[in-house]
């Protein structure tokens, strides 16, 4: 990996030396540069990483880190010159790199892009000409960053597999949330500019704890906690854990009507008494309602809760048909939360959530589900528009 460093010379007087340079400039014209691969990151709650690679340094004398508000609408705000960084003259040494500092740490999401200057001082691409190519260069970035854990590993809840299952929709519940993750993560970042980190990225789930490694069943059961601890270790703001559900209690589980079709998403205590986990909440489970049914997976509503205000858990209600789904808050009998995961972002004072998108012992979901990626598709774009609403960023609802 090439390290990175800091460019942190700053060329207050980049325009006043072009007139006078752009006088002894060589008979060949220059080219506009334009900087195509800018990638934006959180870098801590209050400041925002850019990096962009050096190839083209050396035709470039100074490049200007532009910025525009996307609290109206995204696209159509005025650019503002943030810093002016000369060029070390030295193409594909390490990455360029410039930390946008902010005034404070509340969600914010900037668009943003680079423009530059030529070498021989005579092409500013900042000027309007260049316009409408350096805004296809443009990106978002916050100073966001979401935990996703897509639930279990390897090949668990295999509905294939299910003792006297019909094999018909084969469905792995770890395999399936697999999917949505990547599909959030993509969503996140390019769609709102948020970045994520994920628990699993493969089958195998492998994670470090305090000097320990623990893999797939470990982090499955006994440990599961430590899936939900990443979210603080990998500075993340929020956690979601991905999962479809089951009624563990029918018979004949893998094959269930629509009418038992619900979502459900589960608060931990964190997210229980803020009023944003609390939101974030409520989008999801509103979003992927409205997706599941437009797509004919369910015919049930979402009722929306309130900070402090989320429905008990029972199996009753989780199990029954024609009920409806909405924000649960599971407790153990010692008032914790009760699911581990959940019970692990909550000892490290982070918001969490447990999404199930639906119940994968319905014909109807596990038939959506092996006839088209639309549906880890959609379910990981419902995802992220929650999330992204949660913090207040722009609203894109597609369904
Ligand atoms: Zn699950």
């Amino acid at each position: 990996m090439i390290k990175q460093k800091i460019i942190s010379k700053i060329l207050a007087l980049c325009m006043v030396t072009s007139l006078v340079n752009s006088i002894n400039a060589t008979s060949e014209m220059a080219e506009p540069v334009y900087v195509t691969a800018l990638i934006t990151s959180k870098a801590s709650s209050k400041s925002i990483k850019l990096s962009w690679d050096s190839s083209q340094d050396s035709y470039v004398n100074c490049y200007y880190i532009m910025r525009r508000n996307t609290k109206e609408s995204i696209g159509t705000g005025k650019w503002q010159t943030i810093a002016e960084i000369e060029s070390d003259d030295t193409a594909g040494d390490s990455k360029n790199l410039y930390i946008d500092k902010l005034k404070s740490s509340v969600p914010q999401q900037y668009e943003y892009k680079i423009c530059t200057l030529s070498k021989d001082k005579t092409i500013d691409t900042r000027n309007q000409k260049y316009e409408e190519e350096t805004n296809k260069c443009a990106v978002l970035g916050t100073n966001i960053k979401i935990c996703i854990d897509p639930g279990h590993y390897g090949s668990r809840n295999n509905n294939y597999n299910l003792k006297g299952g019909n094999g018909k929709y084969p469905y792995s519940e770890a395999k399936f949330t697999l999917k949505i993750g990547k599909a959030l993560k993509k969503e996140l970042k390019q769609t709102y500019g948020i970045d994520s980190y994920m628990t699993r990225t493969g089958n195998k789930i492998s994670l470090k704890y305090k000097k320990k490694t623990y893999t797939n069943a470990k982090l499955d059961k006994s440990n599961i906690a430590i899936r939900g601890y990443m979210a603080k270790i990998k500075g993340c703001d929020f956690f979601i854990s991905l999962h479809t559900n089951m009624a563990g209690r029918l018979k004949k589980p893998w094959n269930q009507p629509k009418s038992l079709n619900k979502v459900y998403v589960f608060v931990n205590s964190v997210a229980l008494k803020s009023s944003r986990g609390m939101k974030i909440a409520d989008y999801i489970g509103s979003e992927l309602t409205a997706y599941n049914k437009a797509a004919g997976i369910q015919n049930a509503r979402f009722v929306t809760r309130r900070k402090n205000k989320a429905a008990n858990y029972a199996n009753l209600i989780n199990d029954i048909s024609n009920g409806n789904g909405t924000v649960v808050h599971r407790r153990s009998s010692s008032g914790k939360d009760y699911y581990g995961v959940l019970r692990g972002v909550s000892e490290k004072g982070v918001k969490g959530i447990i999404v199930e998108h639906a119940f994968h012992d319905t014909q109807v979901m596990r038939r959506h589900a092996n006839t088209s990626s639309d549906l880890y598709q959609n379910w990981g774009i419902c995802d992220a528009e929650g999330i992204a609403r949660g913090f207040g960023f722009i609203n894109t609802s597609r369904f």
